[in-house]
């Protein structure tokens, strides 16, 4: 592959490569030399307590937090090089987050078009065509109209979800897109990530919900204190876990 506008788009065994990535706050390590490789379709999940970098593992990958040190390949784009073009890059990487930060000024449809229209410059019949076909599948046909302010939390995720996927991403990184709704939302939310893995989306999925982890993933890792401390299939992460970290904080959620 040759050198592009976003800066130094070289070629990539898979689809993320992180090598040594450390990440600081001030005098606080919080990622202390993570070594992962992702292929193209592979569904990763991210397990582990609260505080152990999970979040800001998920953030160097499409760098919203700056690296430290280390090596960060994504789709073929180094996010080490300082000149690499961010814009680009979030057109191949999507990321949706607990809260759904949805524009509330603007109705579902024109929330999904934004990026579209403004980052791809597409005419906005062609945005709102693939708006529609979006919205149809997540559900949500029937809410192109409405307000953020009208929906439920489980619907106002599933439009974060389609707005993410309207710039076409390659991969997709989901951050603990269930905890913040009602129980009963979690499953059509989960549902439209179980679809996305069933299409072959390249996704790393931080989660706490054991059991989707274990149903869909291909494979898990578990961190503890800016590291991986184990990871595996989910047979082998949940069922026969290697590490006594591991075991102790299995032994807590499942
Ligand atoms: P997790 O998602 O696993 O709960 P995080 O990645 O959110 O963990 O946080 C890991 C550590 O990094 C925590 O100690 C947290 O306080 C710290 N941290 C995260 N973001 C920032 C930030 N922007 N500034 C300072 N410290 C941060
Ligand atoms: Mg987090």
């Amino acid at each position: 592959m040759s050198k592009n506008s976003a800066g130094s788009r070289i070629p990539a065994g898979s689809k993320v490569s992180v090598r040594g990535l450390r990440k600081s706050f001030g005098s606080n390590e919080v990622l202390k030399g993570l070594d992962v490789e992702i292929s193209e379709g592979e569904v990763v999940c991210v397990i582990g307590p609260s505080g152990s970098g999970k979040s800001t593992f998920l953030r160097c990958l499409n760098k919203l937090d700056e690296l430290s040190a280390g090596t960060v390949i994504v789709d073929g784009f180094n996010l080490s090089d300082k000149t690499v073009d961010l814009n680009e890059v979030r057109q191949h990487i999507g990321m949706v987050f607990q809260h759904f930060n949805l524009f509330p000024h603007m109705t579902v449809l024109q929330n999904i078009m934004l990026a579209p229209v403004e980052l791809k410059k597409q005419s906005t019949a062609t945005a709102r065509a693939s708006a529609l076909k979006l919205l149809d599948r997540v559900g949500l046909a029937e809410k192109a109209d409405a307000r953020p302010a009208q929906l439920s939390g489980g619907q106002k995720q599933r439009v974060a979800i389609a707005r993410s996927l309207a710039v076409n991403p390659d991969i997709m990184l989901f951050d603990e897109a269930t905890s913040a709704l009602d129980p009963e939302m979690v499953g059509e939310v989960l549902q439209v990530i179980r679809d996305l893995a069933a299409e072959g989306m390249t996704m790393v999925v931080v989660t706490h919900e054991m059991g989707f982890a274990r149903e869909v993933a291909d494979r898990v890792i578990f961190m503890a204190d800016g590291v991986i401390v184990e990871e595996g299939t989910p047979a082998e992460l949940f069922g026969n876990p290697q590490q006594e970290r591991t075991q102790d904080f299995l032994s807590k959620v499942l």
